[in-house]
């Protein structure tokens, strides 16, 4: 606590309520709603203004308003009701993995990332690998898995999208002051703080070490913005994916050899190490490095690192994988293998893939390839991933292929609209948290009325389009809108219309303007009589990415289309905060990616569990839960077609979704739809939790390594 207070240069809060500032740099209060409600009560106006972030918030907010908190006996009732649960939380004996594992628990896994979507005020994510990454730790931290995290801390983090008045998408690199994120330094058992040294071709390159505090994991994240960094160093590791390949290829010997270093310099000595995604797969270098300096021969180096390694594939699609040309190889790791006791020759072979221009150093090659383990992230995944990397062992079958799957989940407490919170505490007891994978407990749904979950429906509905009208507005006032502009985004969208979400990143392959492909049968959907249909979109495209930016524009002009207008929105600058509004607000979550290229999609998942049908392509982890009852599949398992898909759209739309909603009981019911409802909750949210997933993780890859070794 002093120890923050020192390191973050804050003044003393008042004594009373001093721990606020404890909260603020744990983000546990993320996923906490009593939690977020403290700063709220103390000035709701400044937490929206700064964008949900109490770090900045205690930095900004009045004098006069946390001494009247500190005197107001119902906030501090609220506070120490907060702060107990807090400290209950600390307490690890009966979190499952201490319960399950005794003998592994004071082991460690390190779990390298170059994304970690926590939360909207802490930017350094862009999309789904982002968010899984985040959900993990928290739900690691939930659960007592001994996991630390390493990953970036990028001072401009992810772009903020902006869309001009010709509908373009325009990138916002926004500085993020380090003081006002939950970040303090890292420090040594000196108490130094801590940097490590990566060599790079003619010089080294530095990065300082942050900590971040996700309940009781702590996530390492490095930074290169610093004191003796060329200027082009430091601008390394300044946002994601950004620069050309040679400062991809240097920010990823960052973080996979800076991460182990990092963890070195703190005293950490993981069991096992989990790569998500190739990003991080340097690391296995570095740990061969380290064993050979040790006195192990190259090959009782690899061994090791094989033995105690995890590695995780994400993409289906073989150009998404990240492969350096050996030249370049060469001039970065000049020497390197000397350290690792091999030849430049071998060296290269490590993770070789040809490419048709070329020899390549492949990212993924590497992670596999010295790992012990490997997933998919769906079982669909699983089988094209199987196809994919037979290569690298063709003396078995495609199924011997050694890789499986586990499907990707979500953080249940994450996602959860605070509304649905309130019915589950009732229907399903105060701890259900504690058994959300336990598919029996959601049993209890029969007993939740269609009364009660329609209204809840309704509900969330119009509190998200409202948000979406705010932010309508907000972008006009932007674009120098006059009064009557900004005041009919009053009117903008139907409270009692059929709602359809679809928001993801703008990848062409996730096919955002498939619904235009017949826009006359599209008018003649959304404007039937007493059956208004509205669509909302979101999403960013990668910056480099011109077709997917061109299918922003489209969705963008689309909106105010004849026929189409008030009837179609896009809302911008697509992250956590819009995603919750969304997967709680909308009707039906609506996705339509090329089969198979959706490794698994979680955001689907998110509305699922909030109790909204899916209405999506067979692909990533839909077709292991749709069964039926719960949403609807368009198409069939067939290679893609747009225009074909599209037709399945239309008929579904027409045929099943827009009756079902507008078919309502004597008193106003659609009992069709709340029953679908029911269904996607029960089906979705123990099958497709985070919790699901590690269980998963750890008896399946984590548990069986960490035994093998003492
Ligand atoms: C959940 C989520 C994603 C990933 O969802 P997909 O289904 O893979 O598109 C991406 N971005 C944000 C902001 C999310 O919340």
């Amino acid at each position: 606590m002093d120890t923050i207070q020192l390191a973050a240069g804050f003044t003393p809060l008042p004594q009373r309520i001093r721990r606020l500032l404890e909260l603020a740099y744990n983000l546990w209060w993320s996923w906490h709603p009593e939690a977020c409600a403290l700063f709220q009560k103390i000035d709701a106006d400044l937490w929206e203004e700064i964008y949900h972030n109490p770090v900045k918030f205690l930095r900004e907010v009045r004098q006069s308003d946390l001494d009247a908190a500190a005197q107001d006996g119902e906030f501090l009732r609220a506070y120490h009701a907060v702060l107990a649960d807090f400290d209950a939380y600390q307490v690890f004996d009966k979190t499952w993995f201490h319960r399950q594992f005794p003998d592994e628990k004071s082991k460690q896994i390190a779990y390298f990332s170059a994304e970690f979507g926590l939360h909207e005020s802490l930017p350094i994510y862009s999309g789904g690998l982002g968010i899984l990454s985040g959900d993990h730790t928290k739900e690691a931290s939930d659960l007592g898995v001994p996991l630390v995290g390493v990953g970036f801390l990028y001072p401009q983090g992810y772009f903020k999208q902006v869309i001009t008045a010709d509908g373009s998408q325009e990138a916002i690199y926004q500085k993020v002051r380090f003081t006002e994120v939950p970040a303090l330094p890292a420090y040594d058992a000196k108490g130094k703080e801590v940097v490590v040294a990566v060599g790079l071709p003619g010089r080294t390159v530095y990065a300082k070490v942050w900590r971040i505090q996700v309940g009781n994991v702590s996530l390492y994240l490095m930074d290169t913005d610093i004191h003796p960094n060329a200027p082009a160093d430091r601008e390394l590791s300044a946002r994601l994916y950004g620069g050309d390949q040679e400062m991809r290829l240097a920010q990823e010997m960052v973080l996979g050899i800076g991460g182990v270093r990092a963890l070195r310099k703190l005293g950490h000595l993981p069991t096992i190490y989990h790569m998500n995604e190739g990003h991080s797969a340097f690391l296995v270098l570095e740990r061969i490095r380290e064993y050979v300096a040790a006195g192990k021969s190259f090959e009782e180096a690899t061994d090791l690192v094989r033995k105690t390694s995890v590695f995780t594939t994400h993409t289906p699609v073989p150009a998404g994988h990240d492969a350096f040309p050996f030249p370049m190889m060469e001039k970065f790791f000049d020497g390197f293998w000397d350290s690792m006791n091999i030849s430049k020759d071998e060296f290269l072979e490590m993770a070789r893939h040809d490419q048709s221009w070329g020899p390549t150093f492949s990212m993924t090659v590497l992670g596999m390839r010295f790992s012990n383990k490997r997933n998919g992230v769906s079982k669909l995944h699983g089988e094209v991933s199987r196809q994919m990397w037979h290569w690298l062992w063709p003396e078995g079958s495609i199924q011997d292929t050694p890789i499986s799957y586990v499907t990707n989940g979500i953080h249940t407490e994450s996602w959860l609209a605070p509304e649905m919170k309130a019915i589950f505490d009732r229907l399903l007891g105060k701890d259900w948290v504690l058994h959300i994978d336990d598919t029996a407990m959601w049993d209890a749904l029969d007993q939740l009325s269609d009364a009660e979950l329609w209204d809840v429906r309704n509900r969330l509905r119009a509190k998200m389009l409202n948000f979406v009208r705010m932010r309508t507005r907000a972008r006009l006032a932007r674009l120098g809108a006059d009064k009557s502009q900004l005041d009919a985004t009053y009117q903008l969208l139907n409270n009692n219309a059929l709602t359809i979400g679809f928001a993801r990143r703008f990848a062409t392959y996730k096919r955002a303007t498939i619904l235009f492909t017949d826009t006359e049968r599209l008018k003649r959907i959304i404007h039937t009589a007493g059956r208004p249909v509205q669509f909302v979109f979101a999403g960013k495209a990668h910056p480099r990415d011109e077709p997917g930016k061109n299918f922003i524009r489209e969705v963008y002009h689309r909106s105010f289309e004849a026929g189409l207008a008030g009837h179609i929105i896009f809302v911008e600058d697509y992250d956590i905060n819009v995603a919750r509004y969304l997967v709680s607000g909308v009707d039906v979550w609506l996705n339509t990616p090329r089969r198979p290229h959706e490794a698994s999609g979680t955001s689907g998942q998110k509305a699922g569990l909030n109790g909204i049908p899916n209405l999506s392509i067979s692909d990533g982890w839909w077709p292991e839960a749709y069964n039926g009852k719960n949403g609807w599949v368009i198409g069939t398992d067939e290679e893609s077609d747009d225009h074909r898909d599209a037709n399945y759209l239309y008929e579904l739309l027409e045929n099943e979704v827009v009756p079902r909603f507008y078919d309502r009981n004597d008193v106003g019911i659609p009992e069709g739809w709340t029953a679908m409802m029911r269904e996607a909750i029960r089906t979705v949210a123990p099958q497709f939790s985070m919790t699901r997933m590690l269980k998963d993780y750890s008896t399946e890859l984590y548990v069986p390594l960490l035994k093998e070794m003492k």
